[in-house]
């Protein structure tokens, strides 16, 4: 048995999780629906109940699934969809990852760190769209001047303003950093810093990760110890599927948190599902070793709201427009949209296929996906309260337990979408997203309904960034 005590990194115990595994696969529809009552109590999930749910396949307890999936989403967090885009600065990487069109020997790649200028004028384009967030995104080796590369354009995306707009909000998704580089990021006004294992299973990662420092799979898996104890409260993991069986990385991804939650008291902000995508010059990429299809995709999505019932989950364009409207419904909490994944991508429009990082599978760009998300009753949030009032952390978490949180978020998704509406929709998207703010003031409890109007008001009067 691979295994890392907590004296040298992350415990991930594969024995144990084959274990647990092992006895979930009964299938026995009395101890799911069970598992099902437990789940709604919104104290989330042990590994063996959450091995109790995977093997469903029976259609009648997989609907029953995905609606206690659904109403344990509305019951934390509300009606809302946050939404984000990426920013991809850099593609040049010292790292040999299999699936990655970035690796190091990949000569079918432009090679292209943006400058500081670049970076403004990328971050125009996106707050001209209407964005508020963004994703900072980069391989694993900078220009010359090393890490503060990342922390100049962190600077940059903060200072550059178009119109009304600015992004309010910058995450990261780099690779793991040393304690010391932690405490500059942090001191950058870094919201969540982000990364994925990629695989929790040792074997796989071994043969997936054939050069530079990515190699080390404890480096990468203590990341999250190192950034909680620079200060950064608020961190994003995640499992790229495909890579290993999916029922043994969610499991692998839960010792994770527990070990995340004993240490510190608070896990993880985000979780994110990417699945593998096609990427240039990347045969696993083309066929995943374990390809996870959409049904067990669903699965994976509903199974993790109900273990971790607060924690965001977050969807990326990966996914196609279809996919990522079944699984709103299931637990998804932050969207990404009208993305790219080549450096300078916004600037040059289409998405050029020669630097990407991967496919993409939904090209709407934000305002058809706005439209999309209001039709299907979803408040589309520009939300960047919590963050920017210190609610990260503890607090967040200790807010969003008792199901708080949702009286935050509906009053601040309605007004940061008003705000949107106002200054970036297409008409059609204004007339969508006003009967959407109607109808949801429609459904809204007295008290929260007077929060809401409050705030409205105050955009109309053409007031922006208004907060509660
Ligand atoms: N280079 C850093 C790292 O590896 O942690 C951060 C940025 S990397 C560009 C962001 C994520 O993209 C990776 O963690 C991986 O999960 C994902 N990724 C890489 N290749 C992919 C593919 N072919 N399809 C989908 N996602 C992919
Ligand atoms: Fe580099 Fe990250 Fe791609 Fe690996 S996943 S090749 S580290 S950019």
């Amino acid at each position: 048995m691979k295994t890392t005590t907590s004296s040298e990194g992350v415990p991930i115990r594969e024995e144990e999780i084959d274990a647990v595994l092992a006895a979930g696969a009964t299938r026995d529809a009395a101890h799911v629906r069970e598992v099902l009552a437990k789940a709604k109590e919104l104290k989330g999930l042990s590994a063996s109940d959450v091995a109790v749910l995977m093997p469903i396949s029976d259609p009648e307890l997989l609907g029953e699934l995905f609606a206690t999936a659904r109403q344990v989403k509305e019951e934390i967090y509300g009606r809302r969809l946050v939404l984000f885009a990426p920013l991809y600065i850099s593609n040049l990487c010292g790292n040999e990852c299999l699936y990655c069109a970035f690796r190091v020997r990949n000569k079918d790649v432009k090679r292209r760190a943006l400058s500081q200028e670049e970076i403004a004028q990328e971050i125009t384009v996106l707050v001209e769209q209407g964005h508020k967030r963004v994703l900072l995104v980069a391989g694993e080796s900078y220009p010359q001047e090393g890490f503060s590369y990342v922390l100049r354009s962190i600077e940059t995306i903060y200072a550059t303003r178009s119109g009304n707009g600015e992004i309010r909000r910058v995450n990261a998704n780099v690779a793991p950093l040393t304690l010391e580089e932690f405490r500059q990021l942090k001191a950058a006004r870094i919201g969540t810093y982000q990364v994925f294992q990629e695989t929790y299973h040792h074997a796989t990662y071994a043969k997936m990760h054939l050069g530079g420092k990515k190699m080390d799979y404890n480096w990468r898996v203590t990341a999250m110890d190192r950034a909680m104890e620079a200060g950064i409260d608020d961190v994003g993991i995640g499992v790229l599927f495909g890579l290993a069986d999916w029922r043994f990385e969610v499991l692998a991804m839960m010792q994770h948190i527990a070990h995340l939650e004993e240490r510190f008291g608070v896990g993880p902000h985000t979780i994110s599902v990417p699945r593998l995508e096609p990427a240039t010059g990347s045969n696993i990429a083309a066929q995943p070793p374990h390809a996870v299809g959409d049904l067990d995709f669903r699965k994976i999505v509903a199974i993790l709201r109900l273990a971790v019932p607060y924690t965001g989950i977050i969807m990326s364009t990966r996914e196609t427009a279809n996919i990522r409207r079944e699984t709103f419904a299931l637990g998804v909490s932050q969207i990404s949209a009208g993305s790219r994944t080549n450096p300078g991508g916004y600037v040059e429009g289409d998405p050029v296929a020669v630097s990407e990082q991967f496919s993409l599978g939904d090209h709407r760009g934000l305002d058809e996906v706005v439209r999309d998300v209001a039709s299907l009753g979803y408040i589309p949030s520009f939300c960047t309260a919590c963050y920017r009032l210190g609610r990260t952390g503890h607090d967040f978490m200790d807010m969003a337990k008792p199901g708080a949180i949702k009286d935050h978020c509906d009053p601040n998704a309605l007004s940061t979408f008003l705000e949107y509406l106002t200054d970036y929709a297409s008409p059609e998207t204004q007339a969508a997203g006003e009967k959407l703010i109607a109808d949801t003031l429609e459904r809204m409890n007295d008290g929260v309904r007077r929060i809401s109007q409050n705030l409205l008001a105050k955009v109309r009067e053409g007031q922006h960034d208004v907060l509660c």
